[in-house]
């Protein structure tokens, strides 16, 4: 039977390198009269510090002076390879059904995605035959992929988060 363990969580401080709670000075607001801010990579928009998709607002602002031009903290983390969160898929099961493992994984992430502005894959990376790692902007997005996974085809799934760092390394083997 499967394991699944997610005992180990520590409650150690977020980084702060992209504004994560604690900072106090917010990178990312609007400008005095503005209604928003504008990630001019992905159009996504913060607002009442949020960030949210909303292509109708993001066309009538764009290029006006009601936006501040900004690239958000997922563009950011994406451009600098920055991750929070890895998933590690690996096993013989794995290496033979991987184009349908992988069709669900990116299907998964896809769907987040459209609809949560911070979770992105950055990377899908092949290690030799039977191995794939998933680098993702957040610790959620790893754990949720992990577990969509695992709901899909059982086999192990595994999580262990940094002391320090926010990041967590979610590995599922079968
Ligand atoms: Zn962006």
């Amino acid at each position: 039977m499967g394991r699944y363990d997610e005992s180990k969580k520590s409650s150690g401080a977020k980084g702060k390198k992209f504004g994560h709670v604690g900072r106090v000075e917010d990178p990312y607001l609007p400008e005095e009269g503005q209604e928003a801010s504008l990630c001019s990579d992905c159009n996504a928009l913060y607002q009442n510090k949020r960030w949210f998709y909303d292509e109708k607002l993001a066309q009538r602002l764009a290029g006006t002076a009601k936006v501040r031009q900004v690239v958000c903290p997922t563009c950011r983390k994406v451009k600098e390879q920055y991750p929070e969160g890895y998933l590690t898929l690996s096993g013989d099961f794995f290496a033979e059904r991987k184009d349908e493992v992988v069709t669900l994984l990116k299907n998964e992430a896809a769907r987040v995605s459209s609809r949560s502005v911070l979770d992105r894959v950055i990377t899908m990376t092949e290690i030799g035959k039977n191995e794939l790692e998933v680098k993702t902007t957040t610790e959620k997005l790893a754990q949720h992929l992990g577990r969509a996974i695992y709901r899909a085809y059982k086999g192990e799934l595994d999580f262990r988060w940094s002391e320090t760092n926010p990041l967590v390394r979610v590995y599922w083997t079968r």
